[in-house]
């Protein structure tokens, strides 16, 4: 049997770092945001249908999606980001639910789904098994994201308010790892425990 985990954390929260960590340990991790860039990106699955949306013009002469031209377009146009995300979730899901299967027919113990709004969208919730949750305190979301990223405090409080709230993450999980005054070596042991409930 194969269990289905999905995981999930605010920005800064370590869930990039833990994803790494079970994938050390023997899980098979997708993730989606990866997917999601792979189908903008040169021959991407997403590109047909946004030059038949947007224009052709909207794909760069090497075959890609020309992002800044997509962003001039989104900020002078807020339904183009619906629009996009209307070509671009369909295809990630689809590829979500292949490597899923493939990583099921080949037997995996423990798949983990790395999906951002895994708790906003609900959409995922009904297909996983279990959802671990990376917390952690918001001053030290601010802190880790300050110290990684070029950006300012300010457009970090605007995307931890577009997430879901600490409260809301915590009511829809079935593990938490509290990720928070503890070191990198003690994340990936306290991890090492928890996956022995996954079978890892
Ligand atoms: P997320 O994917 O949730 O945005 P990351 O896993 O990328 O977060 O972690 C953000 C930053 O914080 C990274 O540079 C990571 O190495 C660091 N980090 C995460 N957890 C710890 C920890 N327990 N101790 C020290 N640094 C950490």
């Amino acid at each position: 049997m194969t269990l289905h985990l999905g995981l999930t954390g605010g920005i800064g929260s370590g869930k990039s770092t833990v994803a790494e960590v079970l994938t050390r340990l023997g899980a098979f991790v997708i993730d989606a945001d990866a997917l999601s860039r792979a189908t903008t990106a040169i021959g991407g699955a997403a590109l047909p249908a946004i030059a038949a949306t947007f224009g052709e013009d909207m794909i760069t002469s090497q075959g890609a999606l020309n992002r800044d031209r997509m962003r001039e377009r989104i900020f002078s146009d807020p339904a183009a980001k619906q629009q996009l995300e209307a070509i671009i979730h369909p295809l990630v899901g689809h590829q979500i639910q292949q490597a899923a299967l493939n990583a099921e027919q080949s037997g995996a113990i423990c798949i983990v789904y790395d999906i951002p709004l895994l708790v906003e969208s609900g959409h995922w919730r009904s297909k996983l098994d279990k959802i671990l949750v990376v917390d952690c305190s918001e001053a030290t979301q601010k802190s880790r994201v300050l110290l990684r990223s070029g950006l300012t405090l300010e457009q970090i409080e605007k995307i931890m308010a577009s997430q879901a709230s600490r409260t809301e993450r915590l009511q829809a999980a079935d593990y938490v790892i509290y990720n928070d005054g503890i070191s990198l070596d003690e994340l990936a042991a306290q991890i090492q425990q928890m996956g022995a409930q996954f079978g890892l």
